[in-house]
């Protein structure tokens, strides 16, 4: 493990670093051995105010928006680079924050932000108006301007890739940006704060504002300055913004829970489904919106997949974050290790078949859940049901495609789904039925910065990255110029 080295824990407003108007702090825990890794400010809604006072003067008066494009483009490859110059300090962050594995941390979620950063510094002077052919003489155009300040609000799952990919698109075409990252993780993304203003971003562009979702996070939402919140984070939360939202009319992209179906045929390559099994539920702990939670199996396949399964998730190394063999981390908080053992409980008392695991393991004092999973669940069963964001598979059996669909489909969770068949047919017909936003086809839990991610029905709606999350921070000015 790279030794620690702890960012500045103040907020970030305006390029300059403050203690919370109050003092307050709050300490951020490593889930792995439950110390305590260091106190960070817990910003008051007065502290919010001023972020919001800072990122609406960069936008106001500040030169961001009005910068040359490629010259926003350029700042942005440069964090691109400094993060990717310091991906082991950040990923190091990331890990001892959030207990996941530094394989990950460093293999995937550090470098996924630095493609991002990469992809979107590209689209700064790529985005722009059209000439519109109207009626008369007059010259009309399009302009696709900045919304002015947008608050992201993040979860603890993926500390700081979520942040990136908000922060990314919304500064590329001009915008500014407060971000709140969740209490539990702040680490990684005040990192990337500090590199933002050494890559050049102007003060007030990037404020950094740590501390509770029901404090600075509510204030922003109240902040009538703020054009919009970029959220990510759990769906009952995510209801409660959009209310808050709607007394000052503020535009919403919100990326809400899931509860997704990995759906095994009887002819798919079952080595590999396996694999993509284990990946969709135990990737991250099972703590990640798009984790493959319901596992449908074809009744043909499913007693042998089931066994398969189960050697494998047995096999898997649990424990220390910066162990190299470890594939399983600690979930991110005792709170959160006790609410995943509160459902296991409930599968049990509720009649589904324990295969493996269902406890806590004992590692230290680390917040360990044992990789599990249940089979003989029926679609009424809490664990069916809820989205339990842990390392926890309900196994269903269908018999027919039809059968399948409706099992998938019938749920208020649309977020994706997985499709394992060597049929091609199959696998257009069925990716066509699924109402979800992701349709993983003998793959799972695979991301690219150009391929755009969201829910259907209550697991949100807007799109980050791709070209589509361009349109989620920028609105559209038609101008007329009579020509006679
Ligand atoms: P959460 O409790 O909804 O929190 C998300 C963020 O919202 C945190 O920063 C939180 O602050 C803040 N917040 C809480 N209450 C708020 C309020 N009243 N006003 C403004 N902000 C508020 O979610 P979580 O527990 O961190 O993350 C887990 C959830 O995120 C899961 O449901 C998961 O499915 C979802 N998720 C979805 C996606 C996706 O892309 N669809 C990706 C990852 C995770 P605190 O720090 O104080 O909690
Ligand atoms: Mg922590």
């Amino acid at each position: 493990m790279t030794t620690p080295v702890f960012p500045n824990t103040n907020l970030l407003i305006a390029g300059e670093r403050f203690p919370a108007s109050n003092g307050a702090v709050h300490p951020t825990i490593n889930p792995a051995t439950a110390e305590k890794l260091i106190d960070v400010a817990s910003a008051t809604a007065e502290d919010a105010r001023k972020a919001v006072d800072a990122a609406h003067n960069a936008f106001r008066h500040g030169p961001w928006p009005g910068l040359p494009a490629t010259e926003r483009g350029r700042i942005l490859y440069k964090l691109a680079d400094l993060l990717e110059t310091h991906a082991d300090e950040v990923a190091t962050l990331e890990s001892l924050d959030n207990g996941k594995p530094f394989f990950e941390s460093r293999r995937i979620d550090v470098p996924l932000a630095v493609e991002a950063l990469r992809y979107y510094a590209g689209w700064a002077n790529k985005v722009h108006g059209e000439v519109l052919p109207v009626r008369g003489q007059f010259h009309t155009y399009t302009r696709h301007e900045p919304l002015g300040v947008v608050a992201a609000i993040t979860p603890w799952n993926f500390p700081l890739l979520l942040s990136v990919y908000k922060v990314a698109a919304a500064l590329t075409v001009g915008n500014t940006v407060v971000l709140k990252p969740a209490e539990l993780t702040p680490l990684s993304c005040l990192r990337f704060g500090e590199l933002g203003i050494e890559a050049g971003l102007p003060p007030g562009v990037l404020n950094i504002l740590t501390g509770k979702g029901s404090v600075a996070g509510q204030a922003l939402l109240e902040d009538p300055r703020v054009a919009k919140v970029a959220f990510t984070g759990s769906t009952p939360v995510g209801k409660s913004i959009m209310k808050s939202a709607a007394d000052t009319l503020k535009r919403l992209s919100l990326e809400l829970g899931g509860k997704s179906a990995n759906i095994v045929f009887g002819d798919a390559d079952l080595k590999a489904a396996v694999r993509g099994a284990i990946n969709g539920i135990f990737y991250g702990k099972g703590e990640i919106c798009t984790a493959g939670s319901r596992l449908l199996l074809h009744e043909s396949i499913h007693d042998e997949f089931v066994e398969m399964l189960k050697t494998t998730a047995e096999g898997m190394k649990q424990g220390d974050p910066f162990d190299p063999k470890t594939r399983i981390g600690a979930q991110v908080s005792e709170a959160h290790m006790n609410s995943i053992l509160a459902y296991i409980a409930q599968g049990c008392d509720q009649g589904a078949r324990l295969v493996t695991g269902g406890e806590r393991n004992v590692i230290g004092n680390g917040f360990f859940v044992k990789p599990t999973i249940f089979d003989n669940v029926t679609p009424g069963m809490t664990i069916a049901q809820e989205e339990i964001f842990g390392p926890v598979v309900a196994v269903m059996k269908f018999s027919s495609d039809d059968d399948a669909i409706a099992l998938a489909n019938d749920h208020m969770y649309g977020l994706a789904a997985g499709l394992w068949t060597n049929d091609l047919r199959r696998a257009h017909r069925l990716s066509a039925r699924l109402e979800a936003g992701t349709v993983w086809v003998n793959t799972y839990n695979f991301y690219d910065p150009a391929a755009p991610f969201g829910g259907y029905k209550q697991s949100g709606f807007g799109r980050e990255l791709g070209m589509h999350a361009l349109s989620e921070y920028t609105q559209t000015k038609t101008v007329w110029i009579d020509l006679n």
